[in-house]
């Protein structure tokens, strides 16, 4: 599905159906697009996004790849992340090739593969340095922008994507859990075990990021237009339906 892939610099010609067979889907009709989901790490917005998108038959955007990616783009040229100016240049030149497919999230920079790199621990452990870094964040909201302008018929996941990059989307979410909740789950996803020592190990990674994410992305806020689900109780089906609930009400607003 080459058309599904983009580094945000294609036209609108590009803008495909990714499921055509899910299209029957009742509320595609009326639903309210973009869908934009804010929420803190382990909060289940990825699994919650993409499926969502396959169910609807819906682009996806997964935006904290694009910050892995501009970590990994700029080790991979050797820059100390540090140095805001030569990150921020390196950013700026990255052939990204972001995957739309929510059943397909192959992602190559500078013509490599780089899906397992962009989720290894080391590089979780310095995204957010990239991330804090202004003139990043500005090219990278500035290349989803112009991806959801190309593809509106998308779900787009991040932790400022209700806020900065698409204040305007129809459908907003802000997805919560409780600490405990978020925990256990990244600890299953990271380390295969929510033990009381992988929670211990886990609990230092996602509160330090989240607590430094946090200085630049306001995404633990309610905020007007935005909907708040706690996930907490809730199966991530329960969470789907949810969100499809939403977007058809939206989208039945809009009318
Ligand atoms: O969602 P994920 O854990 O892959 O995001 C990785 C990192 O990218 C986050 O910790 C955050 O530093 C950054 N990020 C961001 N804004 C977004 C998405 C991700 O700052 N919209």
């Amino acid at each position: 599905m080459s058309e599904m892939n983009t580094a945000g610099t294609q036209g609108p010609e590009a803008a495909a159906t990714p499921h055509a067979e899910a299209m029957d889907t009742p509320c595609l009709e009326t639903a309210g697009y973009p869908i934009a989901i804010d929420g803190p790490s382990g909060s289940g917005k990825s699994t919650v996004s993409r499926q969502v998108a396959r169910e609807l038959g819906l682009s996806y955007l997964d935006t904290g790849a694009m910050y892995r990616a501009a970590a990994w783009a700029a080790q991979h040229a050797g820059v100390e992340l540090t140095d805001q100016a030569a990150v921020t240049a390196v950013v700026r030149a990255m052939k990204l090739d972001m995957p739309l497919d929510p059943d397909n999230q192959k992602i190559s920079c500078e013509g490599e593969d780089i899906t397992a790199a962009i989720r290894a621990p080391e590089l979780s452990r310095v995204v957010s340095q990239v991330a804090v870094n202004l003139e990043v964040r500005a090219e990278l909201i500035a290349r989803q922008r112009a991806i959801i302008a190309a593809h509106p018929r998308i779900v787009v996941e991040g932790r400022d994507i209700t806020s900065v990059v698409a204040p305007e989307a129809p459908t907003k979410i802000l997805l919560t859990a409780s600490e405990e909740t978020r925990l256990a789950r990244r600890a299953r996803e990271v380390r295969g075990s929510a033990a009381p020592d992988a929670l211990a190990a886990t609990r230092a990674e996602v509160t330090e990021r989240d607590a430094q994410d946090s200085t630049v992305a306001s995404f633990l806020e309610d905020r007007e237009g935005v909907v708040t689900i706690d996930s907490s109780q809730m199966s991530i089906a329960d969470v789907v339906a949810a969100v499809r609930t939403l977007a058809q009400g939206s989208g039945k607003e809009q009318e």
